[in-house]
């Protein structure tokens, strides 16, 4: 396992300085596949908060005022020194998230991505010249940064649901205060760390862990912060909305998903299999586009769930460090005992598990892949986000049921279909109420892709020339008497 210690970060970056929280307590950062501390971070609240908000305050003219050019390099070299500290960044993110080390180089390598990606649209961030309807006056829009940026992530892509955040709050000149989640602190932190050695200026990223409820309230309610740009569950992205509306921020919502995964008779069965176990199983179930319900034809039902339940059940389940893990751990107790409760019930309903349905022997926070068939739609998991490793099953008949099934849900996020039919295909990207489709395909997420949710599973969306968009105010301008 590669070495990452000169990697961890152990206080709050503000103004530029790693401190304490003021109250000098810390929190333990622990590895979920055995439960053994990694490290302490600062419990900070809501006056640290304050700090960095000044401080990002402070910093924001001049590094929106400052050469694009050199703000572009920083941002290139930002994606440099990610890259050659890939592999230490992703150990240290199955450390502490538990995702198979394969996993956790992607995602740091995607991570790098971002940020180069939003370097080079930095460098677009142009306005327009309208044309009069009246002699003697131009019409001007321009582009400008929205000013101090809070970002909130969650802990299971701890670190490119930040690159997607700072790569655009940065390349658009505006200055940060980061939060990670709780579970996840290091992979956050670590970026206080690259964006002081790429020479950015101090201010301009400030890293807080500790309590989300006095940092979150000092973020929403401090007129300083111009947007806030979250990503975790509806739940509390619904929360952040309510606090902030009093002082009219911009906000960007990640939020959860239900992901239907469609099997028609005419796909092929073995890409639809092998769809299935990434789009389920990629950190042990525990992804926004997660597959939460597959639907699968009568006339390959059976086909399909014999096959796919062979391969879940020989899925390697083991500590992301170790070679060949297809499957981590849980990452607290509270999401393995989730799991359990929805299982159960399902059980309850009719459902018949095919393979799993039990904690692992492995112990600790890890579960079996699970298969349950005869799904039903009055289950828990029909609804809830499993955020596990567990495939219901459901059967139908046609086109129309699967879609009005798949549309059922106040989530609207990722979604996914196998089948050999053009037609279809289009018929499906039209009525599929998500804001991601991925027909024949699951692997649909990089940076030149605008990715977000439809209906209450967000606002705005991340990557592409949209992700940089979100960080922009656009200013109308009319110069008369010409
Ligand atoms: P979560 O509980 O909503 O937490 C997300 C972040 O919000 C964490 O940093 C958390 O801090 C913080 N937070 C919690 N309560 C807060 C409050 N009152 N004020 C301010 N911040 C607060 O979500 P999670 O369990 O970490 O992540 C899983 C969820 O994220 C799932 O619903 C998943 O679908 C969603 N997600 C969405 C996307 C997307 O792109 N749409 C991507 C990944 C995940 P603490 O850790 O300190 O509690």
């Amino acid at each position: 396992m590669t070495d990452f210690s000169h990697l961890i970060r152990s206080q709050n970056l503000i103004d530029g300085a790693w401190v304490d929280a003021d109250n000098g307590q810390t929190l333990d950062v622990t590895n979920p596949a055995d439960g053994s501390v990694i490290a302490t971070v600062p419990n900070a609240g809501s006056a640290e908060t304050r700090r960095a908000i000044d401080a990002a305050g402070a910093a924001f003219a001049d590094y929106a005022a400052g050469p694009l050019g050199e703000r572009v390099a920083r941002m290139r070299k930002l994606h440099d020194a990610i890259m050659d500290n890939l592999e230490p960044m992703a150990a240290m993110l199955t450390a502490e998230q538990g995702k198979p080390l394969a996993e956790a180089r992607a995602e740091v390598g995607s991570s790098a991505a971002y940020v180069l990606w939003f370097a080079e649209e930095a460098r677009r961030t142009d306005g327009a010249i309208i044309p009069a309807p009246l002699p003697g006056r131009k019409l001007l829009t321009t582009r400008h940064p929205v000013g101090v940026v809070a970002a909130i992530t969650p802990w299971n892509f701890p670190s490119s649901m930040l690159a997607r955040k700072l790569g655009p709050a940065l390349a658009a000149g505006c200055t940060t205060i980061v939060k990670p989640a709780t579970a996840t602190p290091l992979s956050g932190l670590v970026w206080g760390h690259l964006a002081e050695e790429c020479d950015f200026p101090k201010g301009a990223v400030n890293v807080l862990t500790g309590s989300a409820r006095h940092i979150g309230g000092e973020i929403t309610s401090n007129p300083k912060v111009a947007k806030i740009t979250f990503t975790g569950s509806t739940e509390i992205g619904k929360q952040l909305l309510a606090q902030a509306a009093g002082t009219v921020k911009r906000m960007s919502m990640e939020l959860g998903g239900n992901a239907p995964f469609i099997v028609f008779d005419d796909a092929d069965l073995e890409s639809a299999v092998a769809g299935a176990i990434i789009a389920k199983f990629r950190n042990a179930g525990q992804t926004c586009i997660c597959t939460n319900r597959l639907y699968v034809q009568s006339g390959i039902y059976d086909a399909f769930t014999e096959a796919f339940s062979k391969a879940v059940a020989n899925l390697r389940v083991a500590p992301g460090q170790e070679d060949g893990a297809e499957q981590g751990p849980m990452i607290d107790a509270h999401a393995l005992s989730k799991i359990g409760a929805l299982v159960d019930d399902a059980r309850a309903k009719g459902g018949e598990v095919v393979t799993g349905g039990a904690p692992h022997d492995r112990g600790g926070l890890f579960y079996q892949p699970t298969v349950i068939a005869n799904a039903n739609k009055d289950m828990r998991l029909t609804t809830e986000e499993i955020f596990g490793p567990v495939a219901p099953i459901f059967r139908f008949d046609d086109e129309d049921e699967a879609i009005a099934a798949a549309n059922n849900t106040e989530y609207g996020l990722a979604s996914y279909a196998y089948t050999s039919d053009l037609g279809r295909a289009f018929r499906l990207q039209d009525r599929l109420q998500y804001g991601l489709i991925g027909i024949n395909e699951v692997l649909i997420v990089s940076p030149e892709i605008p990715f977000g949710g439809l209906k209450e599973s967000g606002l705005g969306k991340e990557g592409s020339w949209q992700g940089i968009d979100d960080y922009l105010d656009t200013k109308f301008t009319c110069i008369g008497g010409l």
